[in-house]
């Protein structure tokens, strides 16, 4: 089984893009928390980099992934101008992109959000531009931006917890394939409603008579 990282971006006194008063930080750190415990229920070997609000320096972040893990995504969202939006995944230079594809390719399908592109970038000295792929060693490495959280259209997306989830998803579904792991939707969480709690079999009953007059479905256990 191939392992994986999930780098939560920024942290701490870094609370990266911000918009509508909220802080790139937090959403990156709850997308994150999501994916590995998600991972974990589906017995993937999985890891963070952060699991609280932690400032991470560069080198510290990446002393924790480099060549440790087959993979790592990196998870951002992007501010701008409060116009630009939608999905973008970056690779390394070293990459064919297969990886920033799938994963790019499925949270468009998912969410609907525009794709705005996915693309690597070199510095002057030929390097990768960005350091999660520069300093990341023979860790496959995807930075993921998830939307911009400074636009109206991306942000009211976000805030829905069921749209959240779909996006978490949609990454979680392409990491399986690459870890070796059978996906599996959420189970989902039933909620009961107790409405009644008696010594006398003949009080609950009762009671029971009541709901099924109201169409309701009640049963008695003890
Ligand atoms: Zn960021």
């Amino acid at each position: 089984m191939k392992t994986l990282i999930i780098d939560v971006g920024h942290g701490g006194n870094d609370p990266g893009a911000t918009g509508f008063q909220f802080k790139e930080k937090d959403w990156n750190l709850k997308m994150s928390l999501y994916q590995y415990n998600r991972l974990k229920e589906l017995s993937a070997n999985v890891a963070l980099t952060r699991s609280s609000d932690e400032t991470l320096s560069a080198t510290a972040r990446t002393n924790k992934i480099k060549s440790k893990y087959d993979y790592c995504i990196s998870n951002h969202f992007n501010a701008f101008n409060g116009e630009a939006r939608g999905i973008e995944t970056i690779h390394s230079i070293h990459s064919i992109g297969k990886l920033a594809i799938d994963i790019a390719d499925a949270l468009h399908d998912a969410t609907k959000l525009p794709l705005r592109r996915v693309f690597n970038r070199r510095n002057s000295a030929g390097k990768d531009w960005y350091f999660m792929h520069r300093l990341t060693g023979s860790t496959q490495t995807v930075i993921i931006e998830y939307g911009f959280i400074d636009h109206a259209k991306d942000v009211a997306f976000y805030r829905s917890d069921e749209n959240f989830i779909k996006a978490a998803e949609a990454v979680i579904k392409v990491l399986c394939v690459y870890l070796g792991v059978k996906y599996q939707t959420p189970k989902a969480t039933l909620y009961r409603v107790q409405v009644g709690a008696f010594q006398s079999k003949e009080n609950a009953n009762n009671l029971v008579y009541q709901l099924k007059k109201l169409g309701y479905d009640p049963f008695i256990t003890v």
